[in-house]
This record gives structure tokens, sequence and C-alpha cells, in this order.
């Protein structure tokens, strides 16, 4: 049964003790042999409210060799599909009873606004779930068209041990869109959650195991990156690794998979995502509030945020007036309070790397509009200013890197040919946007944008249905949709003389 988003339920699980916290390998919990543990820091107030097992490599093998041998045995990879469908749906219904604890928890560990993370977090991951339960016993294989006497039939075949390593924002839509398709697929999983939030992930984990998923099939090393990510990215028996995470770190993956075994790597990066506003949008006030919330939800900490404006100079000043006027009218404050509108920062280091941002923009020329500093609603947290920068040029860091924060510029265009050339200016490829009341120039610009979304007359919300990937610098593959499943899979020909 779907829970409903309510004040009294969250505040009854705002404050719940949360033990310290294991891996989960072969479908035990056990701390990491080195008995090493990191602190959780909340950032909603600074505090520590509990521990994650620091994995090394010595657990990561444990880990990989409990994959291997539940995916050698058959258990799962080799269940029958309407058999593994119901498991999956299982795990749906198990995270729809369990929405409100999942929310709080990650709300508690990474500082998401509760209203957006209800959705985004468990009710993605439920729907994720069910998505591939679906899937799974409607894929079929193929027979080609031989000439007489031959057939050849093309099998799909799920590809062994999957380590899906993912970052800190939404932990647990993103992870569940990796490790749903994966188990879809007849896969096992060795997932490293970020050390940054790990416990809705770690908590996921124990509901598949009680819907019925086997021992071994998903495994949870938490832990460092450059320790336990890394182990997971050299391992000799992974075969697919797919990220989410940032651009240097999925350089280090590339690399560690030419140096190891040649595992295929997936990754999806970050971007510095173009929304183009039009004279010709049907409604400018509404443009301006998406587009506002395109980039501040969650404190800009969203992959495919639109970071950048662009906006034609006709209708320029009056959209940045707007713009502004909805940055410093926010709410933001206690990531549990329901009517909060922007949460916390998701680390002190985050901040820190914001506010750097800022420094940068401020010193090379842009003008600061809205924001640009530290607020303090609860004593000891990380929360920042929606901060609002307009006379951005091409050149300026601030047009061409990622922030990863609540940091929005703004540059204006002449012309559509402007425009497209400003957006495609990047080594990025996401998302992007399209404000427009001309469905020919929707389509064209639909078209000539190289990014992996293009939205028109909207920001953000595409569901499971429609893939999420990036172009150039943004990554390769895609998470999401049916196309996700051939990550993991691999197709076997039989050629047969009859
Ligand atoms: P990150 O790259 O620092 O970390 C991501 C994960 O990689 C974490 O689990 C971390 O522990 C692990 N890691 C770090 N170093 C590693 C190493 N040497 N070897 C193996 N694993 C390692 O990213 P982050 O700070 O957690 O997340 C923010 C980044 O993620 C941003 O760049 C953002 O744009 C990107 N992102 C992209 C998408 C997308 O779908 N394209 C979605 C969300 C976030």
């Amino acid at each position: 049964m779907k829970q409903a988003m309510d004040q009294n339920l969250i505040d009854s699980l705002r404050n719940q003790p949360v033990a310290a916290q294991q891996l989960l390998i072969d479908g035990k919990l056990q701390f990491a042999q080195s008995g090493q543990q990191l602190p959780v820091v909340s950032p909603i107030d600074g505090k520590v409210f509990t521990s994650i097992a620091l994995a090394d490599a010595s657990d990561v093998d444990l880990a990989v060799r409990a994959a291997r041998k539940a995916f050698d045995s058959g258990r799962w990879s080799r269940m029958a599909p309407a058999e593994r469908k119901k498991i999956l749906h299982r795990i749906a219904d198990k995270i729809e009873a369990h929405h409100a604890e999942l929310a709080v928890l990650g709300v508690r560990d990474n500082g998401t606004e509760i209203a957006m993370a209800w959705k985004a977090e468990p009710g993605s991951a439920a729907a994720t779930f069910r998505y591939y339960a679906e899937c799974v016993d409607k894929i079929n294989g193929e027979i080609t068209p031989t000439p007489e006497g031959t057939l050849g039939l093309v099998h799909r075949e799920p590809v062994g041990v999957v380590a899906a390593v993912v970052p800190w924002n939404f932990p647990l839509m993103i992870g569940s869109w990796k490790i749903a398709p994966a188990l879809a697929a007849g896969n096992s999983v060795v997932l490293k959650p970020s050390e940054d939030a790990s416990l809705s992930l770690l908590r996921l984990a124990q509901l598949c195991l009680d819907a019925g998923l086997p021992e071994g099939v998903l495994n949870v090393v938490t832990g460092s990156g450059a320790e336990a990510g890394d182990a997971l990215s050299r391992h000799m028996d992974v075969d697919i690794l797919t990220f989410t995470g940032s651009g240097p770190v999925g350089r280090r993956l590339l690399m560690a998979s030419a140096q190891s075994n040649l595992k295929r790597v997936y990754l999806e990066l970050g971007g510095k995502s173009p929304n183009i506003v039009f004279d010709d949008a049907p409604d400018l006030a509404h443009a301006a509030k998406v587009s506002a919330m395109g980039i501040y939800r969650n404190s800009g900490q969203v992959c495919v945020a639109g970071t950048r404006i662009l906006v034609q100079r006709s209708v320029h000043e009056e959209f940045v007036d707007r713009l502004q006027k909805i940055a410093t009218g926010l709410r933001i404050g206690d990531p549990l309070d329901v009517t909060t509108e922007i949460g916390a920062v998701s680390s002190a280091r985050q901040l820190a790397k914001n506010l750097e941002a800022v420094e940068t923009a401020v010193n090379e020329g842009a003008r600061l509009r809205a924001g640009g500093q530290v607020l303090h609603p609860i004593q000891g947290g990380s929360y920042m200013a929606p901060t609002l920068f307009d006379a951005v040029t091409p050149q300026m860091t601030l047009a061409r890197e990622e922030v990863f924060g609540p940091v929005l510029a703004v540059m204006p265009f002449e012309t559509e040919a402007e425009a497209l050339q400003l957006a495609n200016d990047s080594v990025y490829g996401l998302a992007s946007a399209v404000w427009t009341g001309s469905l020919s120039r929707a389509h064209r610009m639909v078209r000539s944008i190289k990014a992996g979304v293009v939205h028109v007359n909207t920001y953000g919300g595409a569901d499971v249905t429609v893939p999420l990937g990036g172009m150039k610098q943004s990554g390769n593959g895609h998470d999401k949709s049916m196309h996700a499943i051939d990550k993991y899979q691999d197709l076997k020909t039989a050629w047969l003389q009859l």
C-alpha cells in the first residue's frame, strides 16, 4: 500500500536511532574485516547519527565472490522469468510499504527537501522495480531471416556480475535505475553507494532479501571511492561496471577497466545543461518558475539541472527579474518539513565548493543578482541561498564547469542560431530545454541540440519509460527504459545447419 506524505509520520521517524551499519555480503550483514567504520554526519544539523562500514579490497573480493557464486548456482540467473518477475514486484511492494522510512532515512543522510525526496526516491525506486519486473517475461530472442537449410537464433543472456557505483544525490532512485534492470536481466550485483549517502540503499538491499531475492544476488559494500570503489573497478571477476558520478572518477574507471579485465564500463556523468528561453515562449511567468526549480531543487544537486539559462535579448531583463524574485522568495530550511522548498546542501565539503564557484564567478566579472551566501536555518547544518548570476559570458568558468550546487548562470542571445551555438558550446551533453510557442522551432532545436534529453516547455520530470544518458563527456549508455536492459545482457548466436 502506498503511503501519503504526512508531517506527523515524518516527525515520528526523524530522530529514530540508526544502528551502526554493516556490509551485506551473501545475504549476511557483516562488519568490514578491518572493523573500521565511518561516521555519518547529517547535513541537516551537522550531527553524527550513525556510521557505515569502511570496506577495503578484501571485503570487495568477498562480495564479488558471493555474487559470482550466486550467479553460477543459477538460483536467480536461471530462475523462471515469471518467478523473477514476482520477486521484483514484491520488492516494489516492500518499498511502497516502507516509503516514509526510506524517504526520511535518505533525507537525514543527504539533506534533500522531503517534498522532492518523497517522490524522487522511494516513489521512483518502486516505479523502477515495477517497470523492470514487467520487462522480465516480455523480452524475446530472435530468429533471423536466413537461407533455406540454415537457422540463425539470437539468445539474450545475463552477463554475470554487475558492479554498480552510485553518487549521493538521489541514491535510491539512481541505485534502482541500475539494480532493477541488472537483476531483471538475471545478473548478480555488487552495489557501492556513496560514502555520503549509503543508508537508504542498505535498507533497500534488506527489503530485497525480505521480498525473496536469493542470498548473494545483491551485495552491498559501503566505504570510500578510493578504496572500495577502486577495488571493484579493478576486480578481475566483475563483468560490468555501471557508474553514476563525476567525470574525473569516470575517467579513472575506464583506465581501471583497461588495466584489469576490460569489463564493460557505463558512465552517467555531469552536465552544464542549457535551458533556452525564446521570446515566443507561451507563458514567461511559468517558464521562469519551472526554470528556477530546474536548477534550485535539491540545492542544485541534480545531474540534469538547467544550470545555464540562455534568454532571448528582448525578454532578458524581464526574465531575470522574475528569476531573481523567485530565487529570493524560496523557503529554505528544515529538509524534513513538508513545506520546505529547498533543503540542505549534502555536505559541508560540497557547500565550500559551491562558495568557491561563487567567488570565481564574481572575480571573472559575472553579476550577482541573488544569493551567493551561506544560510543558517538550523544550527550546524549546510545551507546555501539560491544564487543567480547574469552577464555570464561563454568563456567564464561558470559557463563551462559544473558546480553541482544552487548556482545559476544567465546569458543573453539574439537569434536562434546563436542560442544553438551557445547551447552546444560545452564538453557536456546531458540535458537541455527549449521554451517556445513554435512547434517548428521546437523540433529544429530537438534535432540540433547535442544532449541526451531536450525538454520542450518544461524542465525535468521524465519518468522511467524514457532513457537517460549523456552525449559527449556526459557519458555513455542509458539508464531507464527498455534500452537499459541491453546494457546487462549478452547476445549469443546459434547458427544451425538443418
Ligand atoms: P563522485 O564521482 O565523487 O562519486 C560517485 C561514486 O563514485 C561514489 O560512490 C564514490 O564513492 C565513487 N568513487 C569515488 N572515487 C572513486 C574511485 N577512484 N574509484 C571508484 N569509485 C569511486 O560523484 P558524487 O560527488 O557522488 O556525485 C556528483 C556527480 O555525479 C556530479 O558530477 C553529477 O553531475 C553526477 N551525477 C550524474 C548523474 C547522471 O545520471 N548523469 C546523476 C547524478 C549525479
